[in-house]
């Protein structure tokens, strides 16, 4: 991997050349957790904090790295963390106000374009749609409708005739994710750009970014948990590179879990959970039934309190629910 297959390029060198001191170096937010950031650089992943600096200076809560940012890096001493020194300039943000907050909330930087996702069976929502184009406008990234599960409807066209009236001129692909039949959609990657997924819950952004990246990267509907409603939310955020070119930024739902689980006081209450989560098979685990959850294996080495987890997991599911 190198930082230009993070969609680096010469706008960001001279962005970072213009900002950055010397013995900085450059690097891409890939992972956000509560205490650190992943950040890829030329010279691996590092661990990388925020100084108090950064934080002092940051007006408000979407100032400060979130995943998809440029960043400038100082590494750190031995075996230490790295510390973010500059956040380089958006070329977009995918920024929503958290729900009963009036704080805005960074879902991810410099993102070329977003996927609006979609379903036939239940989720189809004109209005919906045009509530998340109008989220698209604002973040400067292009946008783009996928109307997944074409293989469960006999009137696909009729539905991409519908959204037009609501979305002149965005590109329209119908597609069938877990049919592996995604022709058409992968050119959006061309020249290393970074697309983000975003829509409701079980429309199938997980089983499309797998079959974007080639592999089991998150863990779908059918290998999570189930409530009672069979519905989930991703509950982290991440970039993912992929092998065939460009970078999938898979974001929580656009409501519910994400709210408290990156935000507030409360959650921090959950900081050793969170940490546990890094070392999950899937990012978007939930620590209920997932295949090689670090979280239940802290519980089964008696790391974790099982009665702490389990108050986790009702919140994150009341939260889950409550959002729609
Ligand atoms: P997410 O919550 O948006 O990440 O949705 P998932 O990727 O977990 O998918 C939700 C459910 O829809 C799962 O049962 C998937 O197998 C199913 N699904 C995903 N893509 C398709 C598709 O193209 N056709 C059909 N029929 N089902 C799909
Ligand atoms: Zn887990």
């Amino acid at each position: 991997m190198t930082l230009e297959t993070l969609g680096w390029n010469r706008q960001r060198q001279s962005d970072f050349a213009a900002r950055a001191e010397e013995n900085l170096i450059p690097g891409r937010v890939v992972s956000e957790h509560r205490s650190h950031f992943g950040v890829a650089t030329d010279a691996g992943e590092l661990s990388a904090e925020i100084p108090g600096r950064l934080r002092n200076a940051a007006v408000q809560r979407s100032d400060l790295p979130g995943v998809g940012d440029f960043v400038a890096l100082r590494r750190g001493v031995a075996d230490g963390p790295a510390a973010i020194e500059e956040v380089l300039p958006r070329t977009s943000a995918l920024i929503r106000k958290a729900s009963g907050e009036n704080r805005p909330q960074l879902l991810a930087a410099n993102v070329d374009t977003v996927f609006i996702v979609t379903a036939p069976d239940g989720d189809f929502n004109l209005p919906r749609i045009e509530r998340l184009l109008a989220l698209v406008a604002d973040s400067a990234a292009a946008p783009v409708i996928v109307l997944n599960k074409a293989d469960l409807t006999d009137d696909a066209a009729g539905m991409m005739e519908q959204i037009a009236t609501v979305a002149p001129g965005v590109p329209l692909h119908a597609i069938s994710a877990r049919a592996h039949r995604i022709s058409g959609i992968e050119r959006h990657f061309d020249g290393n750009r970074t697309i983000a997924l975003i829509g409701s819950s079980g429309v199938g952004k997980s089983t499309l970014t797998n079959e974007l990246l080639g592999r089991a990267a998150q863990a779908t509907q059918e290998v999570r948990a189930h409530d009672s409603r069979g519905r989930h939310t991703t509950t982290h955020r991440q970039l993912f590179l992929r092998v065939r070119g460009g970078c999938i930024i898979d974001t929580p739902g656009m409501r519910g879990v994400e709210v408290w689980s990156t935000d507030g006081v409360a959650d921090s209450t959950f900081a050793d959970i969170e940490a546990l989560a890094v070392g999950c098979k899937f990012s978007n685990c939930r620590h209920e039934a997932e295949p090689k959850c670090a979280v239940r294996a802290a519980v089964a080495r008696g790391d974790l309190d099982a009665e702490h987890l389990a108050t986790y997991v009702r919140r994150a599911r009341a939260a889950t629910s409550s959002g729609r």
